[in-house]
C-alpha cells in the first residue's frame, strides 16, 4: 500500500501541531512510520488520504461500537446544529440522555455530563475528595484515566508508549497524594490502605483494564476492592469511560455485579463527538455545585450536538436486545481464529478478551498486570501491525492498546482480517 499523501500531510502537519498530532498514540511512535490520515469512514471501514480501505480495529478507541458515520447519530446532529449549535442555558435533551442513562445502568441515581473522559475521572475525584475528607487516592499502574495530574503516574498505552510513565510537570505535591499499586493484587491495596489509614478517598480502577492491552480483572478481585473500600470509608470509582455501555448495557457494573459508588463514562456514550460523564447516587452527587459545595462546570457540558449524538447511541444500544450477544460473539470468533493462526504458525502469544474488548500480546506468558502487558511490547508486534495495515487492516498503533470490536464488522470482514493475520504470521 501507498502512503504518500498521509506522508506529506503528516509533514505539514508537523509544522503546526506538536507531533503532528492532537493526540500522542495517534503518531505511530511505538510501531514507526507514518501516521495514516483518514479521510472519511462507514461503517466498519476507515478511507485514508492515499484511497486505501482499511477494516477498523480500532473505532476512534471505542466510540464507534456501531460503526462508523451510523445514520441515526449522523442524522440527528445534522437535525440538532440547524438549530443552534451550543445556548449555555438547560435543555430538555440533556434530561432525556440523563434519564435514559441513569435507566440503563445499575447503582446510579443522577449523571453529569462533560466534555471528555479526562474531564469525567478528574472531576469523579475530586468529588470523592469532597464527599470523604479525604486527599489520597490509589490507581493501579497501567491504568488509564486521562491526562489530568493525578492520574499521570504509571498511566498505560498513550504514556507508556513514549516511556515517559511520570510527565514533567505534574508536581511532586500532586504525585503524593496518588497512591500506586498492582493490578490483580489486592493485597497490594490492603497494604496501601494499612499504611495510610483514614486518609484514602477513593480507588480509581477501570473494571476490566483496557489501556495495558485488555487486562480481566482476576477472580474475586473487584470484589476484594469492594470490601477494602467499604470496611475502609473510601469510595469505590469505576472508570467506565471504556467499559460503559461497550460490554453490557450497564457496563461492568452489570457485567461483574459489582457496586461502584461513583461511575464515569466517555468514549461510547458521545456517539462519537466529545463526551464524558460521571455518575452516582443522589447523596454523592448532591455534593456538586450547585447543590453542594464540590464545584465542577463546563461551559460547552451538555452541548446539544453531543447530547443529541449520545441520545441516539444509547437509545441503539437500550433497544437492541442482541447487541452485546453479537459483540461476544464476533470478538469470541476473532479470538478463535487468531489464537489458531499464531499456533499453527508458532508465534509466542496470548489472547486477553473480555466482550468486544480484545489484545494479543506477543509473548507466551499471561499477561495480567502492567509489568507482564510489558512482555509484548517487542518487535513481533511492530511487524504485526505494519503487516496488517499493509494488508488493509487497522489495529491500534501500540502493543498496549486494546482492540474494540464494531457491531459493524460482518463474519465476511472478520474473515478477510483472519486471512490477513494468516499472511503476516508466516512473517513473523
Ligand atoms: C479514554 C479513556 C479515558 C480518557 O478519556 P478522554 O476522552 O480521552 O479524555 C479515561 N479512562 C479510560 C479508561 C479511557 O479508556
Amino acid at each position: 500500500m501507498l502512503y504518500q499523501r498521509s506522508s506529506r500531510l503528516f509533514a505539514e502537519a508537523e509544522q503546526v501541531i506538536p507531533g503532528g498530532v492532537n493526540s500522542p498514540v495517534r503518531a505511530f511512535k511505538a510501531v514507526g512510520g507514518t501516521p495514516v490520515f483518514i479521510k472519511e469512514a462507514k461503517g466498519a471501514y476507515l478511507y485514508d488520504e492515499d484511497g486505501n480501505k482499511l477494516i477498523d480495529y480500532i473505532n476512534s478507541w471505542g466510540p464507534m461500537i456501531l460503526g462508523h458515520a451510523y445514520e441515526p447519530v449522523v442524522n440527528a446532529v445534522i437535525e440538532r446544529a440547524k438549530k443552534g449549535t451550543s445556548f449555555g442555558t438547560p435543555t430538555a435533551l440533556e434530561t432525556e440522555i440523563a434519564a435514559l442513562a441513569v435507566s440503563m445502568v445499575p447503582n446510579i441515581d443522577k449523571i453529569r455530563f462533560v466534555n471528555s473522559g479526562t474531564e469525567a475521572c478528574m472531576s469523579a475525584v475530586r468529588l470523592a475528595r469532597g464527599y470523604t475528607s479525604r486527599e489520597k487516592i490509589i490507581k493501579f499502574a497501567g491504568c488509564y484515566h486521562g491526562h489530568s495530574d493525578s492520574f499521570l503516574i504509571q498511566a498505560g498505552s498513550g504514556a507508556v508508549t513514549f516511556g515517559t510513565p511520570n510527565s514533567p510537570g505534574v508536581t511532586q505535591g500532586t504525585a503524593k497524594d496518588t497512591l500506586l499499586a498492582q493490578y490483580n493484587n489486592l493485597e497490594n491495596v490492603k497494604a496501601l490502605f494499612a499504611a495510610n489509614p483514614d486518609e484514602i478517598a477513593a480507588i480509581i480502577i477501570e473494571p476490566v483494564a483496557g489501556n495495558m492491552g485488555c487486562i480481566p480483572p482476576a477472580e474475586g478481585f473487584l470484589e476484594g476492592l469492594r470490601e477494602v473500600c467499604t470496611a475502609n470509608g473510601a469510595l469505590l470509582i469505576f472508570d467506565e469511560v471504556m467499559t460503559g455501555f461497550r460490554l453490557a448495557k450497564g457496563g461492568a457494573q452489570e457485567l461483574f455485579n459489582i457496586k461502584a459508588d461513583i461511575v464515569t463514562f466517555g468514549k461510547v456514550i458521545g456517539g462519537g463527538l466529545p463526551v464524558g460523564a460521571f455518575a452516582a447516587s443522589g447523596k454523592i452527587m448532591d455534593y456538586l455545585a450547585p447543590s453542594g459545595p464540590v464545584y465542577q462546570a463546563g461551559t460547552l457540558s451538555g452541548n446539544p450536538l453531543a447530547m443529541a449524538a449520545g441520545l441516539e447511541m444509547l437509545k441503539a444500544l437500550n433497544s437492541d436486545t442482541k447487541i452485546f450477544e453479537r459483540l461476544e460473539e464476533k470478538t469470541a470468533y476473532l479470538e478463535k481464529g487468531i489464537h489458531k493462526i499464531l499456533l499453527e504458525e508458532e508465534v509466542s502469544h496470548t489472547i486477553n478478551r473480555v466482550g468486544s474488548m480484545i489484545s494479543v500480546h506477543f509473548d507466551k506468558k499471561p499477561v495480567t498486570d502492567f509489568a507482564t502487558a510489558g512482555n509484548g511490547n517487542n518487535d513481533t508486534f511492530k511487524k504485526f501491525f505494519h503487516g496488517l495495515l499493509d494488508n488493509g487492516v487497522y489495529i491500534a498503533p501500540s502493543a498496549y492498546e486494546t482492540w474494540f470490536i464494531t457491531d459493524a464488522l460482518t463474519y465476511e470482514d472478520l474473515d478477510y482480517t483472519l486471512n490477513a493475520i494468516k499472511k503476516v504470521a508466516g512473517t513473523l
